[in-house]
């Protein structure tokens, strides 16, 4: 056991995942958890809490480990709600997406006796809510830590154990440059897809049967990452708004270069920027991050009528 009692507050996707793999390991005492919503509080307390409470104030009460698991847009309140009751010498962590904003909005509120370490699992899936979870979303997945300078090494100690035990890679930044490697490897590419789904949705040319039909030309796979939670996802885009924009800048240079490469028939420009697009995602399959079976493994039952 790492954690003697640990508070999820917030029990969709991540908090449920986090309470498999607590469970599993045999790494909290106890897990208490709260959500907005009595049904989502009466769903977890069957599958994976030993407690819930009606609210934050009452969860965190005694805990010694508390994660916020609520969307981003959310910390805030939230901390102020929780700060009077966190028990001394307890650790407080996060799983927001971007971190400089959880950090203005959380640090405030969280007491000079209590430990703050904010933190990014780089796992999930399309789906939320608490039914949505399962032990092993962290495993070989990077988990990333942004301490501040005077973090109580002991404690990011603890969390870091707790993590690993989950089968996470641990490793710490700083907070703008997590909200930076983000916004290229996660915020951007959400938006890109956001797009790419909604123009194909108002292309009254091609119809909605055929672009379902046909979508496992590459369109499917921006359908998956575009159905992604709209709360979440909004409050990723307000809150790490700088970098989004850095990124989406540069992204739309390179779009338009394409473009014009396109208009005037450069292929040799089109070989040599695939060439080197095609080298990151070996990249990713060696560092074990991603499958290298064809079609990402997908194994598909036959098209009827096909
Ligand atoms: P989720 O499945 O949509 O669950 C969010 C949970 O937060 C729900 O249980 C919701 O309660 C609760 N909640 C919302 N506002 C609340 C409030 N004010 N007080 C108490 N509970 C509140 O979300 P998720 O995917 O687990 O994401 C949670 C966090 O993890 C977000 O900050 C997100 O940026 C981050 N994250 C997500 C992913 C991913 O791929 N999903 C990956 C890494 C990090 P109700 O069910 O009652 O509405």
């Amino acid at each position: 056991m790492i954690y003697r009692r640990v508070a999820l507050i917030g029990l969709g996707l991540i908090a449920s995942s986090m309470a498999h793999a607590m469970r599993a390991g045999g790494l909290a005492g106890e897990i208490v958890g709260t959500a907005k919503s009595a049904e989502t509080r009466a769903t977890a307390k069957a599958l994976f809490c030993d407690r819930v409470t009606d609210t934050a104030a009452e969860a965190v009460q005694g805990a010694d480990l508390v994660v916020l698991c609520v969307p981003v847009g959310a910390m805030a309140a939230l901390a102020e709600e929780i700060g009077p009751h966190l028990a001394p010498g307890a650790t407080v962590t996060d799983v927001g997406s971007v971190k400089q904003a959880v950090i203005a909005a959380v640090a405030p509120h969280i007491p000079a006796d209590v430990h703050f370490i904010p933190g990014h699992p780089l796992a999930g899936t399309e789906h939320s809510g608490p039914k949505a979870g399962f032990a092993s979303l962290f495993q070989n997945r990077w988990w990333l830590l942004t301490p501040p300078d005077d973090a109580d090494p002991a404690a990011v100690a603890r969390l870091r154990s707790l993590l690993e035990a989950m089968g996470a890679n641990v490793d710490t930044m700083d907070a703008p440059h997590h909200d930076l490697v983000l916004a290229v490897t996660s915020h951007t590419p959400h938006l890109i897809a956001y797009t790419m789904v909604g123009v194909a949705d108002d292309l009254r040319r091609v119809t909605d049967s055929e672009v379902i039909r046909y979508s496992a030309a590459g369109f499917r796979d921006f359908t998956r990452i575009a159905a992604s939670d709209p709360t979440m996802w909004r409050d990723v885009f307000l809150t790490n708004k700088d970098a989004t924009l850095d990124i989406l800048g540069r992204f739309t240079e390179e779009l338009f270069a394409l473009q014009r490469a396109i208009r005037l028939g450069d292929g040799d420009h089109l070989h040599a920027y695939f060439t080197r697009t095609r080298a990151i995602r070996r990249g990713i399959i060696e560092a074990g991050q991603d499958t290298d079976a064809p079609d990402f493994g997908r194994v598909m039952a036959p098209v009827k009528g096909g």
